[in-house]
């Protein structure tokens, strides 16, 4: 054990009443309420846990609540009808309200201290279901701040490890040996970088020597659990402040290796566009406007696609048969670090696919590429390419911008002027052509 971090020995509950700390039920959502009391009334230890009681303590808005009980998860599931259990290597109930999911775990011990758990001979934890006390539960928790517990019995907060002096001075502090924290599960790494990110907080001294010497453990994290880190880190308001601190203890390049190899190799315009990305992100989220991870994903591999495309057509491959080739190599060597989920990679692959479509504002075309489903995703990246630094693309982005406010008989007439100047296309067409059957509008027939 070395300094300032916290073990088994020197824990100590310090028990803060309600009339000590900020924390209130009526911040607390109705079903979580109402999951703590149903659990308190048959007689279990109900505590809500982890970001919900740190958010709150902050006085910033809980993302979601979560529940730790001494009940076990079949005594949870029978006590609520609207509940199931879930998770292999966290086994655990999930209340259902709606759309609204409270997570109830069992407090657990130590994955090596009985049954249940399981690890790896590198110590990388792959089942940890050895349930425990709530003194247990605190110590397999990642981080100081996360691991408060307010008891629903008498409204108190719990604090095992220094929580609160941790949350006063702004710190991210690993619970127990870092060293041995992070070779059991490598994601710590990333999550400190994240919640650093989110609170503004700096990582402890400590926590920060062994979370840069075993960075390189996220090697062999399943890039499915990768791809649902990287979205907590980029899509929840705060994905600028969290590539912040990927670059600063050069964590990106398990997420996203070919990119964090161009930005290493001083590439600003890409820098440029990526954060561009990632603050208009942040804002959507803060508006409550809907994001989809395609469009990030889209943005974090776009110059390496673009340029093997570019590289294959001077080989002699047509744009969008090029295009696809280059996805599909840019996608398979990403999929090996962070998966990317189909229904997400089907649209990030349609952004790219449009963006050369988008060079194009003349006749028909013009027209059918405003009316299909993606098409407000790939002008808001091809508008970013524009901003950006592809200062070429900027008189196109405005066209684009500018049609989209009218009306759809202005809309055929912006791209009848622009494509045909002031003469309507069909006169010049129908001298060399015999009239079609009841005669026919060829650009009004087209949208
Ligand atoms: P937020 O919901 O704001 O992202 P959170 O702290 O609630 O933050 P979750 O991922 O929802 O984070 O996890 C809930 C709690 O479970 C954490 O606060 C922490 O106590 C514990 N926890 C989650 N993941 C780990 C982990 N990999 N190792 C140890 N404890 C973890
Ligand atoms: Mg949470």
């Amino acid at each position: 054990m070395t300094d300032g971090s916290i073990s088994e020995k020197t824990l100590v509950a310090r028990v803060y009443p309600r009339s000590e700390h900020p924390v209130s039920r009526s911040n607390i959502s109705k079903n979580a309420t109402k999951v703590l009391y149903r659990l308190k009334d048959a007689g279990y230890q109900a505590h809500l846990v982890g970001g919900g009681v740190r958010d709150l303590m902050m006085g910033i808005k809980p993302k979601d609540f979560d529940v730790a009980t001494d009940a076990s998860p079949e005594q949870v599931k029978s006590l609520f009808r609207n509940s199931r259990l879930v998770g292999r290597r966290f086994r655990l109930a999930h209340v259902l309200f709606g759309r609204d999911v409270i997570e109830v775990a069992t407090f657990r011990a130590d994955h090596s201290s009985g049954q249940g758990g399981e690890a790896e001979d590198s110590g990388r934890i792959l089942r940890d279901n050895v349930y425990g006390d709530l003194k247990d539960d605190v110590l397999r928790r990642d981080f100081t701040v996360n691991a408060l517990y307010y008891n629903i019995a008498d409204f108190s907060i719990i604090d095992y490890v220094g929580a609160m002096d941790d949350l006063k001075s702004n710190t991210l502090r690993l619970i127990g040996d870092p060293e041995k924290r992070f070779t059991e599960d490598p994601v710590r790494t990333l999550r400190a970088a994240r919640f650093a990110a989110k609170l503004n907080f700096s990582i402890h001294p400590e926590t920060e020597k062994y979370l840069v010497e075993h960075a390189y453990m996220l090697e062999e994290i399943p890039p499915a659990r990768l791809f649902e880190e990287a979205l907590k880190l980029l899509h929840t308001g705060h994905a600028t402040a969290s590539f912040g601190q990927l670059i600063k203890y050069d964590l990106l390049q398990y997420l996203f290796p070919l990119s964090d190899k161009r930005l290493k190799d001083g590439e600003q315009q890409y820098e440029r566009f990526i954060k561009q990305a990632l603050t208009n992100t942040d804002k959507r989220i803060h508006a409550n406007q809907s994001v989809n991870p395609a469009f990030l994903f889209a943005v974090f591999l776009w110059p390496m696609v673009w340029r093997r495309a570019e590289s294959l057509q001077s080989d002699g491959v047509s744009v969008y048969p090029a295009l696809q080739q280059a996805a599909d190599e840019i996608v398979a060597h990403q999929l090996y670090h962070t998966a990317i989920p189909k229904r997400f990679a089907v649209p990030m692959r349609e952004i790219w696919m449009m963006q050369p479509r988008l060079l194009n504002n003349k006749g028909p075309r013009a027209l059918k590429l405003l009316e299909s489903p993606r098409f407000r995703a790939a002008y808001d990246f091809f508008c970013l390419r524009a901003e950006s630094g592809e200062s070429k693309l900027k008189p196109l982005s405005k066209w684009w911008t500018e049609i989209q406010e009218k009306n759809p008989q202005e809309r055929v007439n912006r791209v009848r002027k622009d494509s045909y100047g002031e003469q309507p296309r069909r006169k010049r067409r129908r001298r060399n052509r015999r009239p079609r059957q009841g005669g026919g509008n060829e650009i009004n027939g087209n949208v």
